[in-house]
């Protein structure tokens, strides 16, 4: 069984790069014992984006109506992930406003024209490069707010571990803490997030460390989120996101509904 009740990001076939249907992730969820799932699917606007354009709320929340009137076992909660919420505020306000969605996370997979899951983003730039030109870019999106929870907040490193000898965050403490401190400000939540392992970096997102700066500054806000992109990766390393968070100092997660805190789901 899971050692976490909740999975608060994942993705479906609303995604362009997912596999499994709303269904198919409700019932995976149901047999591994988690108990409420936020599909996160992805809203991608950059031009050249592979995802940009696939998106369809209204398909997406009325698919997610018949999933909960056929787990009602389940807590499902509407949400998206609007990659650089910061740059399409316009169309993203326009496809997702107005509309009964729980929780928006905020993803930076984009710095200007450079995806940082490519060689590009890494081959012109130097480590504190990589690190800075994105860490600036997240101050500017979590300035602009528009979502409830930052996503993967160092995923620059996913790939970004094969290209330099270390990428050690704490060079980049002041550049992470401003982050930090603009969520705790803004009411956004911090999510952990294990995709990572199944990735070069093979590792949580972020690290501990992160964590503990973001906790001892007064952070409470926490999600933990699997990305799955297909069923089997729900839930995927909750047991070490689990330690993580505790030894962190957090003893709660963050549950949402129509974009407020609903409540919490204690950490035991
Ligand atoms: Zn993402
Ligand atoms: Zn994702």
């Amino acid at each position: 069984m899971v050692s976490l009740p909740s999975d608060y990001h994942t993705h479906t076939t609303y995604s362009c790069d997912a596999f499994d249907t709303i269904d198919a992730m409700c019932r995976h969820a149901l047999a591994i014992g988690l108990r409420e799932v936020a599909f996160t699917d992805h809203l991608d606007l950059h031009p050249m984006d592979s995802c940009t354009a696939f998106y369809r709320p209204a398909d997406f929340l009325a698919d997610l109506e018949v999933c909960r009137a056929a787990f009602p076992m389940l807590v499902l909660r509407a949400g998206v992930e609007i990659g650089e919420p910061h740059r399409y505020a316009d169309r993203v306000a326009a496809m997702i406003d107005g509309r009964r969605y729980d929780v928006r996370i905020g993803s930076l997979h984009w710095v200007g024209d450079e995806m940082v899951f490519e060689d590009g983003y890494f081959a012109r730039r130097s480590k504190d490069r990589a690190a800075l030109d994105y860490f600036e870019e997240m101050l500017c999106m979590v300035r602009h707010g528009g979502f409830e929870i930052l996503g993967h907040l160092d995923v620059f490193r996913r790939y970004g571990v094969m290209y330099y000898d270390d990428l050690d965050l704490a060079p980049y403490e002041e550049a992470i803490r401003a982050i930090l401190q603009t969520c705790i400000a803004g009411g956004i939540a911090v999510e952990i997030n294990t995709a990572g392992l199944r990735y070069p970096s093979k590792r949580l997102h972020p690290d501990l460390e992160v964590l503990r700066w973001y906790r001892e500054m007064g952070g409470e806000r926490l999600t933990v989120g699997s990305d799955a992109h297909r069923a089997e990766g729900m839930a995927l390393g909750f047991d070490l996101a689990r330690e993580m968070a505790l030894a962190a100092g957090f003893t709660r997660l963050c549950r949402f509904e129509n974009r407020q805190v609903c409540g919490w789901a204690a950490i035991t």
